[in-house]
């Protein structure tokens, strides 16, 4: 067969599967458990100590980085496979003002936002990335995992990393301080950040309460003086023993009247954020609505579902073949009568 026959052949059984198929369904974005856990990272109370991110290093087993020079002790320049949770700064113009926008800084803190619906687990052949069912934590399981990156590229975090360094490299990221050895969340301890954080910028708690804390903040009138909980949230919620640490009082800043984490943020995350300065400007993306994984997989689904398109076009392929060997073999009767 020609090569245009055969990419006719081909396209026309596609054609067909994609237009008789009809079964698949856009697929929503995909709801929290139930009980799922999160973290509010309120980047007006962080105070850049980086206790956190010393904190996440030491339970994680991760050496220090020397991204400008060797005279610093940790000075990683962002997530790395040695570094998973970082503080970042926002500076404009002199710098001299915290949570202002212009001439002024801010922090935010950079790791897993274990997303609802999340790409790194949709995209991932092996079941190597996995979303809990009760908590919705989202973990990286190198004993599956084949090294394939998918993740790396299907997150709109930038967030999975791969250890290049290594002759057998692994996917490194936040695992929530509950991944298999560490187990912090089943065994009723915060997360190893939230717990070092002196000012309560690190909040743990269910994914539903945290929410409901972050809408009453970004409610709050500039100055009104307020109580900011540290450590869990409503210890106790969800049937989490974590503790609540003590709280403390304070007047509210001039926050920004979203919360980055929602819904409408690519189906939402687990780690949300609130600040005094735009989002987009501490790096945090600007992303549509429906998450990737509920796109990817309407066009999988419907491309693949039921094997209805590959089976048309194999079956649009036979018939092409028959058709020109039939009328191949045809002629070569013809010719062998003749010659009897
Ligand atoms: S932030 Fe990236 S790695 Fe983390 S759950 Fe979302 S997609 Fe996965
Ligand atoms: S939850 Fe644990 S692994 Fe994640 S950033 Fe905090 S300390 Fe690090
Ligand atoms: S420990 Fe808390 S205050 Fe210190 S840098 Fe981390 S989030 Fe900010």
């Amino acid at each position: 067969m020609k090569r245009r026959d055969f990419l006719k052949a081909a396209g026309g059984g596609a054609l067909v599967a994609a237009t008789t198929s009809g079964t698949a369904q856009a697929r929503p974005n995909k709801e929290p458990p139930a009980n799922a856990v999160g973290m509010l990272y309120d980047s007006t109370l962080c105070v850049g100590c980086q206790a956190c991110m010393t904190e996440c290093k030491k339970i994680n087993g991760m050496p220090p980085e020397q991204a400008f020079g060797d005279d610093m002790w940790d000075s990683p320049a962002d997530l790395s496979e040695k570094t998973l949770n970082i503080i970042k700064l926002y500076r404009d113009g002199d710098g001299s003002v915290k949570d202002r926008e212009t001439d002024g800084f801010a922090f935010v803190k950079r790791h897993c936002q274990h997303c609802v619906d999340a790409g790194c687990v949709s995209v991932c052949p092996v079941t190597a990335m996995r979303k809990d069912a009760k908590t919705g934590i989202v973990t990286h399981h190198e004993d599956v995992c084949i090294g394939c990156r998918y993740c790396v590229y299907a997150c709109p975090y930038n967030v999975p990393k791969y250890e290049f360094s290594k002759a057998d490299g692994q996917i490194r990221k936040c695992q929530f301080c509950n991944q298999a050895g560490v187990e912090r969340i089943d065994q009723g301890l915060l997360p190893g950040c939230v717990e070092v954080c002196p000012t309560g910028a690190s909040l743990f708690g269910t994914y539903s309460d945290l929410k409901a804390e972050a809408e009453r903040r970004v409610a709050l009138q500039p100055g009104e003086n307020t109580v900011y909980p540290r450590g869990m949230l409503n210890p106790g919620s969800g049937g989490y023993a974590q503790p609540g640490l003590p709280p403390h009082e304070k007047p509210a800043p001039q926050y920004q009247p979203e919360v980055f984490g929602d819904a409408d943020d690519s189906g939402g995350t687990q780690v949300l954020h609130i600040a005094a300065v735009p989002f987009q400007k501490l790096g945090l993306p600007d992303l549509p609505e429906r998450s990737f994984a509920a796109r990817s997989e309407t066009v999988q689904h419907t491309i693949y579902g039921g094997a209805v398109l590959p089976i048309a076009a194999l079956a649009g392929l036979v018939y092409a073949a028959r058709r020109s060997t039939v009328g191949k073999q045809e002629g070569d009767d013809s010719t062998g009568g003749q010659q009897s």
